[in-house]
């Protein structure tokens, strides 16, 4: 295996990166985060050959961090991208929200493999990645738990035999809920996802179904699949991660615990198979349950295939829009239901255009973040000018 640098390295996604480094034996030769905190500290100290890079410090934050840790740290947002474009590295990106992109193609400009699990680099510049990845030559294995199940449904298989992508959806926590029982929910509630233990803002995308919209964008992108071939079905059990089906009528799922650390370990050390970190998987215990998608009760999912449909800034618009409303969300000021509404606003409201560029990518965001402000707070849109 190549050598892995770990971005995002004290979130979900990084810690259990970590774990599956620890069980390979393999100590990561660059670990980084977005703040200089004491948990990235420790990490670096159980490290002490991994370089590390933060991404947000102060001139005094930095200096003061760099002196609890024995390796070179270096400061900034290049600093991270720098060590993403290390050459023959391997570069898990654990990186939150539309802050992964920069890292994602610096990976894919040095030609490295990049294991993603930053979806939103798919989500908001799809085009830009996938350009960057065939430019340079470059290697997009996805961590995320659905991609790596269609990715490794779709090895060896011809595309035009490809009928239909289907992604499987737990459902979260309101699954049989209709939009009358979801007007008072609260965020606790949102935040008790039934089989994925993840972030906080990633819990109520599932609870909104937002993230398998953002999935379905993903899926596209990333396999080159048109919309109308790919497809959403719940699933509680999360144990079909998803499927292909072929125009045969085959149907290749695949199957297996729900535990991240089996498809991060994947793109790490794909094409070959370790030995853990997942437990032997009782097919006779398990049961397998399917239903439709309740598209009424939620519409996110329908806005997603809108905007990935409308490509260029609508993504990138969508996303930002959900960072904002799932905030204010957390923070009691949203109604849960109206996190939709917020979403639908700002894509009406923010003027589309194509993305040619990542400040175009940038710009969007920025538009569609004050737009989606605005509509949190109940007040009038005023169109920025440019
Ligand atoms: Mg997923």
């Amino acid at each position: 295996m190549r050598p892995v640098v770990v971005l995002g390295a004290t979130g979900s996604i990084g810690r259990q990166t970590l774990d599956v480094l620890d069980r390979l034996g393999v100590e990561p030769a660059g670990l980084a985060a977005r703040r200089p905190s004491p948990e990235f500290a420790e990490l670096l100290g159980r490290y002490p050959s991994a370089l590390g890079a933060v991404a947000e410090a102060g001139p005094d934050e930095a200096a003061a961090f760099a002196g609890t840790v024995s390796q070179s740290v270096d400061f900034g947002r290049a600093a991270v991208e720098e060590m993403a474009g290390w050459p023959g590295h391997v570069v898990v990106n654990g990186i939150v929200g539309a802050a992964g992109l920069a890292s994602t193609l610096a990976g894919l400009r040095a030609a490295n493999r990049v294991a993603l699990a930053n979806k939103e680099s798919l989500v908001v510049a799809g085009p830009l990645v996938t350009a960057a990845r065939s430019e340079f030559g470059g290697e997009l294995i996805p961590v995320d738990s659905e991609h790596s199940a269609l990715f490794q449904c779709l090895e060896g298989e011809h595309p035009d035999d490809v009928a239909r992508l289907v992604l499987t959806a737990s459902g979260g926590p309101f699954r049989g809920k209709r939009r009358s029982d979801l007007t008072d929910v609260v965020p606790s509630e949102a935040l008790a996802h039934p089989t994925w233990e993840m972030g906080g803002r990633i819990t109520v995308d599932s609870a909104t179904l937002a993230n398998k919209g953002f999935e379905v964008i993903e899926a596209h992108h990333l396999f080159g699949v048109d919309f109308d071939q790919i497809a959403v079905v719940v699933h509680p059990q999360s144990i079909v991660h998803s499927a292909v089906e072929f125009v045969d009528g085959s149907l290749k799922a695949h199957v297996g615990q729900p535990d991240m650390r089996i498809p991060i370990q994947f793109a790490l050390t794909y094409p070959r198979r370790h030995p853990g970190p997942g437990a032997a998987f009782d097919l006779a215990a398990a049961r397998v349950e399917f239903e439709p998608v309740d598209r009424d009760t939620f519409p996110i999912l329908d806005l997603a295939y809108a905007a990935g449909r409308a490509g260029g800034t609508s993504p990138a618009v969508l996303n930002a829009a959900d960072e904002v409303a799932v905030a204010a969300f957390l923070a009691g000021d949203l109604p849960f239901l109206a996190i939709a509404d917020v979403l639908a606003g700002a894509l009406d409201q923010v003027e589309w255009r194509e993305i040619e560029t990542v400040d175009d990518v940038a710009a969007a965001d920025a538009e569609a973040r004050q737009v989606a402000s605005r509509l949190v707070k109940g007040l009038p849109i005023t169109a920025p000018q440019r």
